[in-house]
């Protein structure tokens, strides 16, 4: 025994946790009785679905759980260990040449997560003595891999490119021979907005710096078949760095890097969270491909088109709220002080509606808001009815 201790473990959180929510910030799980769709049963309530990433509905589709369980019949559930130790499965080498091939890319890598993807790519190509500079609302998975890369870390206000070359010519002059990464979205989680890519690409190109993208909003959203905004922007050869997860649009899991041959060998040599990680379940890569598949199909551009014309649907319901349409699936609305989200989704949810409230810190304090997403599967009643509660509740 030592003289001194730790507080008891108990006595300690549970204070904790009482003044989060005191603080409206305390955050709890419900129990979601049906799968991803437009109407969900959540906590024994069904209610209209505003809050899914399943943008496309692919979560439930029939060729996704076909080759699901085609991979689980054939492969087994779990992967054993990862592909380093003991191989690569077939439905993980398939997904991989799809992914290349979808990003117009010469190879890619999978992961269990996008989480994971970002936490180990990041600190394989830069390090102590290197910079990286990254998007304010760069997600918290960009905002982690970085801190632990151990490089200086610089932010730029919101897509403000500005601030961003003058970091730049900041990092440059005091660092001449460093490695400089910049890291951004394409599509931000929480705002819906995208990023000026094209403008972001030249200004890294004149200070001979290396661009990342995380498109995990974009993939399946952003141009005629999906593929993302860098592609729709003809951007593939200048972005060093293209990431995703394949859970949401693409209706699976796990997470991905797209880019050269030579990018994805270092990663398999030096990524941290590829190396030392179970490999995904194959029946999970095998969906994935399927959806790749899918997506550069009649019945994927069709449902790419119809989330659009749900997107420009609701906002001519409510041009209030949404002037124009809106470019990504997510459309926030501003409420500011914690509470008055929380309130806002309580009577909402009163009415039949899921829509949920995102607080800080996954926003910034005194931010909060609803963050709506519009899916393919929406039907138009359901953007008719939606469209009123919300002009009846806010
Ligand atoms: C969800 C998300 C991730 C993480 O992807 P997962 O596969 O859910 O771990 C990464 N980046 C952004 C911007 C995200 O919204």
């Amino acid at each position: 025994m030592t003289e001194y201790s730790n507080a008891p473990f108990d006595s300690l959180f549970f204070p904790l946790l009482e003044e989060l929510e005191s603080k409206h910030l305390r955050r709890s799980l419900r129990l979601l009785e049906t799968p991803q769709g437009p109407s969900v049963s959540l906590a024994g309530k069904n209610l209209l679905n505003f809050s899914s990433n399943d943008y496309l509905g692919l979560a439930t589709a029939p060729e996704l759980l076909a080759s699901f369980q085609d991979a689980a019949a054939t492969y087994g559930v779990g992967s054993g260990a990862s592909r380093l130790i003991s191989g690569t499965l077939p439905p993980h080498a398939e997904l991989e040449t799809t992914l290349a091939s979808f990003k117009k890319t010469e190879a890619a890598l999978a992961f269990s997560c996008g989480y994971a993807t970002a936490l180990g790519t990041i600190p394989a190509i830069v390090q102590q003595n290197d910079v990286v500079i990254l998007d304010k609302l760069s997600h918290a998975c960009l905002v982690d891999g970085s801190r632990l890369s151990g490089a200086s870390l610089r932010v730029f206000p919101h897509n403000d490119t500005e601030k961003l070359e003058s970091h730049l010519r900041w990092a440059r002059e005091k660092f001449p021979s460093a490695r400089i990464l910049v890291i951004t979205e394409s599509v931000f989680s929480m705002d819906g907005d995208l990023s000026p890519l094209k403008e972001i690409a030249d200004i890294k190109d004149r200070y001979g710096a290396w661009l990342m993208v995380d498109e995990a909003h974009g993939i399946g959203v952003v141009g005629k078949e999906g593929r993302g905004l860098v592609d729709a922007l003809d951007l593939g050869e200048r972005v060093e760095i293209q990431m995703g997860t394949l859970g949401k649009a693409l209706g699976s899991a796990g997470g991905y890097i797209a880019g050269s041959r030579t990018l994805i060998d270092w990663l398999i040599n030096r990524c941290r969270s590829f190396i030392f990680s179970t490999s995904p379940p194959p029946a999970s890569a095998a969906a994935s491909t399927a959806a790749l598949r899918l997506l550069q199909s009649p019945q994927g551009i069709a449902r790419v088109r119809s989330l659009h014309e749900n997107l420009a649907a609701l906002s001519r319901l409510c041009p209030s709220r949404i002037p124009a349409p809106p470019p990504s699936a997510i459309l926030p609305i501003l409420l500011g002080k914690e509470e008055t989200a929380l309130a806002a989704t309580a009577k909402l949810a009163e009415e039949g509606f899921f829509v949920p409230a995102v607080r800080f810190p996954t926003v910034p304090k005194n931010s909060a808001r609803l963050r709506l997403t519009v899916t393919a599967s929406h039907s138009h009643q359901h953007l008719a009815d939606l469209a009123a509660a919300l002009n009846r509740v806010l």
